[in-house]
């Protein structure tokens, strides 16, 4: 459900805020009703999305308290945040995520782990309040899913520089990182930023990051295997009987679905004629791959 858009944040390689205009967000009492029929239509979750989520306000309500007043007036719909600025993980951010129907997930708009980067790109934080954002992120919620956007090749990206972005992110190990090599828009600050970074170099660097993205997932599988997870069902499962005792590679295709932690999942021994939506308790086995299963879904859960 988009709630906000527009941005009035002016970051030097972005065209969206000079495209959208300034931040605007939808009346909270507008979003109460719609989340409400989705509850009643027997919706499991609602995905809130933004250009800019902490930038949402409506009078004297900000993205934290939406979130507060979300929760305090329905029953049992649960809330994904789809981005969220680094610097805007405060107190109020963090009593609200300690919340359970909040689900336990949260992609950072990073872009970089290296100060003098972030500063050129008139970031307004450094790496210290991208470690403690996630420092208190873990300690609110039990190993949350945290992910980031980072650009590679930003103008004068030093080899340094990037190694501090890197090192950075092998530290804080988060569950996936979303890398892309910088693009320059026309009429933004760093479209004529120089020195440009060759393609060559910056593709180097981004296929280093999806190396440690990968290592990133598998680590973080590991930490939740055999642990229960609560996933809801993508799909309505056909109505043919699955023996309880067909192997892992026999898991049906239409037995996706995604848990709390953002893991793509494929649920093994479902009873037939399970509704799309469905919320169910599950386990985590590991990869699919080495389960043998040439699914969608990642990851294998019984
Ligand atoms: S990158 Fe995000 S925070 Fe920065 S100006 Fe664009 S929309 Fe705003």
């Amino acid at each position: 459900m988009k709630i906000e858009d527009g941005c009035n944040n002016r970051c030097t390689y972005c065209r969206v805020c000079i495209a959208r205009g300034p931040a605007v967000s939808l009346a909270a009492e507008e979003i109460l009703a719609r989340v409400r029929s989705l509850e009643t239509a027997g919706k499991a979750e609602v995905v809130l999305t933004g250009v800019n989520l902490s930038q949402y306000r409506d009078g004297l309500t900000d993205f934290p308290g939406l979130l507060a007043y979300l929760i305090r007036n329905t029953a049992s719909i649960r809330f994904r945040i789809s981005s969220y600025e680094p610097e805007k993980i405060n107190e109020a951010f963090l009593s609200v995520f300690a919340e359970d129907r909040i689900q336990p997930h949260v992609h950072l708009a990073m872009q970089s782990g290296s100060d003098t980067v972030l500063r050129r790109m008139a970031r307004p934080y450094t790496a210290e309040r991208i470690s403690e954002a996630v420092l208190a992120l873990r300690r609110v919620r039990h190993d949350p899913f945290l992910a980031a956007d980072i650009i590679a090749g930003f103008p004068g990206e030093t080899d340094a520089e990037f190694e501090e972005t890197f090192t950075l992110l092998a530290e804080l190990d988060l569950a996936w990182i979303h890398a892309f090599p910088f693009s320059a828009r026309p009429g933004t600050k760093a479209f004529d930023m120089k020195p440009k970074i060759p393609e060559r170099i910056a593709g180097e660097r981004v296929a280093r990051l999806a190396s440690l993205a990968e290592r990133g997932k598998e680590n973080y599988v590991e930490r939740w295997k055999g642990r229960e997870v609560s996933v809801i069902l993508e799909h309505d499962t056909d109505s043919a009987e699955e023996d309880a005792e067909d192997s892992v590679a026999d898991i049906k295709a239409d037995h996706r679905g995604t848990s709390a932690n953002y893991l793509k999942l494929s649920v093994a021994h479902l009873p037939p004629g399970t509704p799309a939506g469905t919320v169910l308790s599950a386990t985590i086995q590991g990869p699919s791959s080495k389960a043998g299963i040439d699914a969608e879904s990642d990851f294998v859960a019984f």
